[in-house]
């Protein structure tokens, strides 16, 4: 077992301990809103919503072709044809014994019918119809209420809004639902150094990257953003931004200034402000990551390297905001892959590499990392589909090992 660094990873928080503090500290948040059915894929569900209809509501074919009675096929002799049955026209007579209807898919099954058999299988005269094949009775029937009985649970409270409920829930007639309201998260980035893209450059300014990828982040996640735009390395200005953003938002995301620098005032000034949970966490890239609360809201201090932020935020702060929306958060979904190349490591932090998976022409995944893995290295973080997940403990994996990847989804995938 190689030793720990025990000079660079004193008082860091394992990766696994800071999300189940973070976990456990925050709550969905209180509020709801009614919206149409369709404005509501994604939310999550703040109320069970029952059917007040059977699915289907009628026994309806399944087929086109003829309504019949199954007995009246013993004899063999032809079915007179008594008229037609459309979804959405039925045939309002019965089929007495020796007749048959017409029927549609998904037009109602007649009275006295028992039995649909399907076009293919009859020969049709203009009046009678003479059956072919072999038939089974009640084939071709979809019974009432054989999806969803009138007065079922379709969809528990908590539970994500997927396209698919979707179609159940308006299937069921639902036309609004209750959802749990949109978190609104305050963001803004800090540096002397940072521009928004469009701006002149002087020297040694950089184009502010780390708020336009997590606005996008935030859109992509569905929630709203007081976007606080580029505050100075100032503390007045800081903590004014903090003040505010705790009146006004559900959750505060900060990147840069979180560490040990002479300009690094974030921490500090949440320190004054408010509290600090935890700063620090053992992994690789994003060893700064601060995160606290601000009169109650919970506060998430980013490093600000562009990879770093862009994996904290992965790593921890979208599960912190799933649960803040209301939805479970069930871990990372994690594969095995065969290593391609060697990977250097030293013992202390659990790291994230960035790499590229994919399934070898024996049907085999295997994983290789992005070249260069700095944590300013973004195109790195662009090419990559996964992470490569080395435990906290673990040294430098040889090329043919077996390794953890992550593969990347939503907000980075
Ligand atoms: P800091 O955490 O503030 O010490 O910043 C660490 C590094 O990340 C420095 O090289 C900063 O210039 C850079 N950086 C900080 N914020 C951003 C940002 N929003 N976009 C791109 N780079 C940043
Ligand atoms: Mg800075």
């Amino acid at each position: 077992m190689p030793i720990i660094d025990s000079c660079s990873t004193h008082g860091l928080m394992t990766i696994e301990g800071a999300r189940e503090k973070l976990l456990q500290a925050l709550r969905p948040i209180h509020g709801t809103e009614t919206l149409p059915l369709v404005q509501s894929t994604g939310r999550v569900l703040a109320e069970p919503v029952s059917s007040s209809v059977n699915l289907p509501p009628c026994d309806n074919s399944a087929m086109d072709g003829y309504a019949l009675r199954f007995a009246d096929l013993a004899s063999g002799l032809p079915l007179e044809l008594i008229g037609k049955s459309f979804a959405g026209a039925p045939f309002e007579g019965v089929v007495n014994p020796g007749t048959c209807v017409r029927i549609m898919t998904g037009a109602p099954l007649p009275a006295g019918a028992d039995t649909v058999v399907m076009q293919e299988h009859v020969e049709a005269q203009a009046e009678s119809v003479r059956i072919t094949c072999e038939v089974r009775k009640g084939e071709n029937i979809r019974r009432r209420g054989e999806d969803v009985v009138e007065g079922a649970t379709l969809l528990q409270a908590g539970e994500p809004i997927s396209v698919a409920y979707i179609a159940l829930l308006a299937a069921a007639g639902v036309s609004m639902v209750t959802v749990v309201r949109k978190p609104v998260i305050a963001l803004f980035s800090t540096g002397d150094e940072l521009r928004q893209p469009g701006e002149s450059l002087s020297e040694g300014d950089i184009y502010d990257s780390n708020r336009n990828a997590l606005l996008a982040a935030l859109a992509q996640m569905d929630l709203d953003v007081l976007d606080l735009g580029i505050l100075p390395d100032n503390k007045q200005a800081i903590g004014d931004a903090l003040q505010r953003a705790a009146r006004e938002a559900d959750a505060i995301i900060t990147s840069g200034g979180v560490s040990v620098g002479e300009a690094d005032y974030t921490r500090e000034v949440l320190e004054e402000l408010g509290e600090i949970a935890f700063w620090k966490v053992a992994m690789k890239p994003g060893k700064p990551f601060a995160f606290g609360f601000l009169q109650g809201i919970p506060f998430f201090g980013l490093p600000g390297n562009p990879v770093s932020a862009l994996v904290t935020f992965y790593q921890l702060v979208v599960p912190a905001l799933s649960v803040m929306k209301g939805n479970q958060w069930s871990g990372p979904k994690i594969l095995q892959a065969q290593l391609l190349k060697p990977l250097k490591k030293k013992p202390g932090r659990t790291d994230f590499q960035r790499g590229v998976y994919r399934s070898n022409e024996n049907g085999v995944l295997v994983v290789e990392p992005v070249g260069t893995q700095g944590s300013h290295i973004l195109t790195g973080l662009a090419v990559a589909n996964c992470f490569i997940v080395l435990a906290r403990e673990s040294g430098s994996v040889e090329a043919g090992e077996q390794v953890v990847i992550e593969p990347l989804g939503v907000p980075l995938g």
